[in-house]
């Protein structure tokens, strides 16, 4: 689902990769580009606006520093956008009224009503351990009753019979009533759907919503139709008072573009996502956890928000300037680097990401134990020895080496890392440590 606009996204990326800053130019080719990618994905024009001025406004103004690089700031900032577009955390299903909660399901004909029905049912039985009955009030599609009928039996919960020769009012209380006095925990109500909005389904609904009066009005949604979804969602949501959207069928070729409008047009958070036929195809929607995967890049966002939280930019800056120029870059500010790169937290995965020499340090090593080896062989030099590598001969490396109890293989290792990485230093023409990262894949 959404594989296309994860592409889409990450070639943005790309293309930011090597700016230095984030102008409004390239904010602006940027986010024509995203624009493409969210409308080719199916999501809503006014959706997209609203997205792009968003991001567009937030992105103005950071800079490398603060956040690694554009591209990667960029992708922080939409990753944000996305999560407060989709609603921010997953709103869960309530169920806190006077049992039985009664939930009732709308949706146009082929949405998915009546298999949501069953696996909602499913969901709640076995995670929330509920007694839950369901009924079909579709009087004019004897198979809708049947099918759902065959799904309770397939999943073990409670099916009540209705008839097509009764009103879905009379279903309704029939069924509420054998509900309340059998002590179910929940009450699902399956309605019949249309191929279209029609105001004859809609009044009944209405009727039903009025007479039952659920704590959980379910708008299920096919998220194949793209646009129409959307659509279809609005009238819904002009009719009833919905609570909640389960999005179905996300799991097949959908541009996914739904998921991404449907909560910003309805104000209804999607509560469930529908990804497979069969009965355990049903999953409770965590807008964060979609975000990080549209953008493919959950390892990247968790990496930045560890540079933001720890890494001391004003440190970051003075190593900065020392290597704009390629010179005085000594073992001492090589040791406040490696010290940084640690605080920023999963040096493993850090290091990774890091483009040659200074990942091989750590390789097949403890980190933590290396990056500790690395400051004890340091340290056991004198100032001088620190800021001019090159006066260590084989004396002086034997001191070292007995100083910091390691081997003189070690510290000659050391010194040859640390000679590639000054070298490195010195091909960038600046930004030191923060250009340094752009050899992460970003
Ligand atoms: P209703 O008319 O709204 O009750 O829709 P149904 O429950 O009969 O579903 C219509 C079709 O969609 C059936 O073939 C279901 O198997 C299929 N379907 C429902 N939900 C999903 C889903 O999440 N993924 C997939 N792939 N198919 C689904």
């Amino acid at each position: 689902m959404l594989d296309n606009l994860t592409s889409r996204l990450a070639d943005v990326v790309k293309s930011l990769r090597g700016q230095a800053r984030l102008t409004e130019a390239n904010i602006q080719d940027a986010m024509r580009e995203v624009r493409m990618a969210l409308l080719e994905a199916d999501v809503a024009l006014p959706v997209v606006k609203v997205f792009i001025n968003d991001v567009k406004q937030r992105a103005l103004g950071q800079d490398v520093l603060g956040s690694l690089t554009p591209g990667q700031a960029v992708i922080g900032v939409v990753h944000d956008e996305l999560k407060k577009l989709m609603g921010e955390q997953n709103d869960a299903l309530n169920l806190a009224a006077v049992p039985p909660a009664i939930v009732l399901m709308a949706g146009l004909q082929g949405a998915g009503k009546t298999t949501t029905t069953g696996k909602l049912a499913k969901l709640l039985k076995e995670t929330q351990k509920k007694k839950v009955l369901v009924v079909s009030a579709d009087v004019y599609r004897p198979a809708a009753i049947e099918q759902l009928k065959m799904l309770a039996s397939q999943i073990g919960v409670e099916w009540f019979p209705s008839l097509p020769s009764q009103t879905p009012k009379d279903i309704a209380a029939s069924a509420l009533d054998h509900a309340k006095r059998h002590f179910f925990d929940v009450l699902i109500v399956d309605t019949a759907g249309r191929l279209a909005i029609d105001q004859e389904m809609m009044d009944e609904i209405k009727a039903l919503h009025a007479f039952l009066n659920p704590i959980e009005t379910l708008f299920v949604v096919d998220a194949m139709q793209g646009q129409d979804a959307v659509n279809t969602a609005q009238a819904f949501n002009a009719a009833l008072p919905l609570t909640g959207v389960i999005l179905t069928k996300l799991d097949g070729d959908s541009r996914g573009g739904a998921a991404l409008s449907v909560r910003h047009v309805t104000g209804k958070p999607i509560k469930f996502i529908g990804v497979g036929e069969k009965v355990t195809g049903l999953e409770p929607f965590h807008p964060d956890r979609l975000a990080s995967r549209i953008l493919g890049m959950g390892d990247v966002l968790s990496l930045i928000e560890e540079v933001q939280k720890s890494v001391d930019v004003e440190e970051a800056q003075k190593l900065a300037k020392k290597m704009k120029t390629g010179k005085g870059f000594d073992l001492e500010d090589f040791k406040t680097q490696i010290q940084q790169m640690k605080k920023m937290g999963g040096m493993t995965a850090l290091l990774d990401k890091m483009p040659g020499q200074l990942s091989q340090l750590a390789q097949g090593q403890d980190t933590d134990k290396a990056v500790a080896r690395i400051e004890g062989i340091i340290n056991s030099m004198t100032p001088a020895e620190r800021a001019k590598p090159e006066i260590l001969k084989a004396s002086r490396k034997r001191r070292i080496a007995a100083g910091a109890g390691v081997s003189v293989q070690e510290v000659n290792r050391l010194l040859n890392q640390f000679e590639q990485t000054q070298k490195m230093m010195k091909q960038f023409s600046g930004k030191g440590m923060m250009k340094l990262m752009r050899g992460m894949k970003n």
